[in-house]
């Protein structure tokens, strides 16, 4: 940290002291005090849940606090508003984007200025340079991805040359490629002077991009210092519950899928639809299969299709011997499919429903219950089962799901999933924005699956997530399959070099 002529370090840009926060009975923050200087960037990390979103959020006057003081530059600032933190030069980049769906990728960035068009159009797009970005401005914004979305939101930060910048888990849907380019732009930042809080679940970011590292556990921030001072053990350590241990990961301990015993449950025959053509593949009970690929490699439209949400151009569906193409999506349901979608923000839950509302709405669409109104208790008996199976952190089944960080969301995704009692599950990103804590749950929710006979279908950019899972692994490259790789043939390298259009010589 660079000192001052008076030989002390500089005054903090933002310093949050003694923040505390709770929702009703919940308290998530328990006395805060973080601080961040220009030219600094602070990771901070902590498990799924630990409120790291609900501080940021305070500190962008989206929430209000119960308690604690924020100051900038010293003083202490009156924020509570967005449109005052706006004012005071922060900006938040947040987890779940929130653009505006029916306006154009133009029109949300350049919201709420009031400079000459042209001239914010040229910083625009020397911003889209810097960050390496091709991307339409005249796209709607309900036809962009997560990542594109993030994006998004980071060039609307760039425009306001925000002095604080926030970063909420924004590389979790970002491909390699695209969290290299996003941290040439966050070293940019930092040389400019200014002052970077950096969330993530990934540990090594942490020493790639950070100057400094804070843990938050349990309300407080529990471990602090520059990252020098660190290894990626000891942080591993700090972000455990008092007094646990670090496993160290073993080998994947189930046996692997003996194909010639089986006979395919789903089988795809030379699909196409909008954004794939000709694709075959086989999925088998007991089996997961991951595709891999870039964002935009047309991955999510495969399996909407598969999963009767677009429109089928050729080729065949075939289920358990039954051919499927083509079939509208409340029937593919009943046939024995089910979808847990990338996007949990538009598609995935009603965010204004309960928990256990939410974890059996999908029974509703199927012969077995085939009712409106389920009955409350039986609702209530079902989805805490699931909680109870998953670990899902919740104070009450009637809270709202919105409540819930993103890692317990998509658990109780999973498990409405589950509740149908499906062949096949489809899985887009399971865990998109999801820290290293509830995503060592979401894998062991996936191997149940698998050990109960269920062919998982698993769409991930999270190239280490395929490696870590996949029985068997295939990569789309611009629409089509270019690769297959078995459970011995799959590495974080070859699926990389496939993923982006480079197939390497096998050496069988
Ligand atoms: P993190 O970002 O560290 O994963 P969050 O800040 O998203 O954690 O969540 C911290 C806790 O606050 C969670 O228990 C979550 O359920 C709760 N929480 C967050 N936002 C709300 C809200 N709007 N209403 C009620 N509870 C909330
Ligand atoms: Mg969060």
């Amino acid at each position: 940290m660079a000192a001052n002529v008076s030989g002390q370090a500089p005054v903090p840009r933002l310093e949050v002291r003694g923040i505390k926060k709770a929702f009703g009975q919940n308290v998530v923050l328990k006395g805060i005090d973080l601080s961040v200087r220009a030219g600094e960037v602070v990771a901070l990390i902590g498990g799924n849940g630990a409120g790291k979103s609900t501080l940021m959020k305070i500190i962008m006057g989206i929430y209000t606090c119960d308690a604690g003081e924020i100051l900038l530059d010293g003083k202490v600032a009156r924020l509570g508003k967005p449109a005052a933190s706006l004012a005071a030069g922060i900006y938040l980049v947040p987890q779940e984007p929130l653009l505006f769906p029916n306006m154009t990728v133009l029109e949300n960035i350049l919201m709420g200025f009031s400079e000459n068009e042209s001239e914010l159009k040229k910083r625009l797009s020397r911003h889209m340079e810097e960050l390496g970005v091709t991307l339409s401005l005249q796209r709607k914004a309900n036809t962009l991805s997560i990542a594109e979305q993030q994006l998004v939101e980071l060039l609307r930060g760039m425009m306001r040359n925000a002095q604080v910048l926030i970063l909420d888990e924004p590389t979790s849907a970002l491909t390699f490629g695209e969290v290299q380019a996003l941290f040439k732009v966050v070293q940019d930042l930092k040389r400019k002077g200014i002052a970077i809080i950096y969330i993530t679940h990934r540990l090594t970011e942490v020493f790639e991009i950070a100057t400094s590292v804070a843990i938050m556990r349990d309300g407080l921030i529990t471990l602090e210092g520059p990252v020098e001072n660190f290894t990626k053990e000891m942080l591993i350590q700090g972000l455990l519950p008092g007094g646990a241990e670090v496993q160290q990961q073993g080998k994947r301990a189930y046996e692997p899928v003996r194909y010639d015993a089986l006979e395919p449950v789903l089988k795809v025959r030379n699909l196409s639809g909008y954004g794939f053509s000709d694709i075959s593949f086989d999925l088998y009970p007991g089996e997961i299969l991951g595709i891999a690929g870039v964002v935009g490699a047309g991955r999510t439209e495969l399996i909407s299709t598969i999963f009767g949400r677009d429109k089928t151009l050729g080729g065949t569906v075939t289920l358990a011997g039954r051919d499927i193409t083509g079939l509208p999506t409340s029937r593919i349901l009943k046939e024995g499919i089910n979808f847990v979608p990338e996007d949990r923000h538009y598609h995935g839950l009603f965010k204004i429903r309960s928990i256990s509302s939410n974890t059996t709405s999908a029974l509703l669409n199927t012969r077995e219950i085939g009712r409106v109104n389920m009955n409350r208790r039986r609702q209530k008996e079902i989805a805490g089962k699931y909680v109870d199976d998953f670990r899902t952190k919740i104070v009450s089944l009637e809270d709202l799901i919105g409540s819930l960080s993103g890692g317990n969301q998509q658990k109780v995704v999973i498990a409405r999933a589950l509740s149908t009692k499906p062949k096949v599950v489809i899985l887009d990103e399971p865990t998109r924005g999801i820290d290293a804590a509830a995503r060592g749950d979401v894998y062991s929710i996936i191997r149940q699956l698998k050990d109960a006979g269920v062919a998982v279908l698993m769409v991930s950019s999270d190239i280490e997530e395929v490696v870590e899972l996949a029985d068997r692994a295939v990569t789309v490259f611009k629409g089509r399959i270019n690769g297959e790789f078995s459970r011995e043939e799959i590495t974080q390298d070859v699926l990389t070099s496939a993923s982006f259009g480079i197939v390497q010589e096998r050496t069988v």
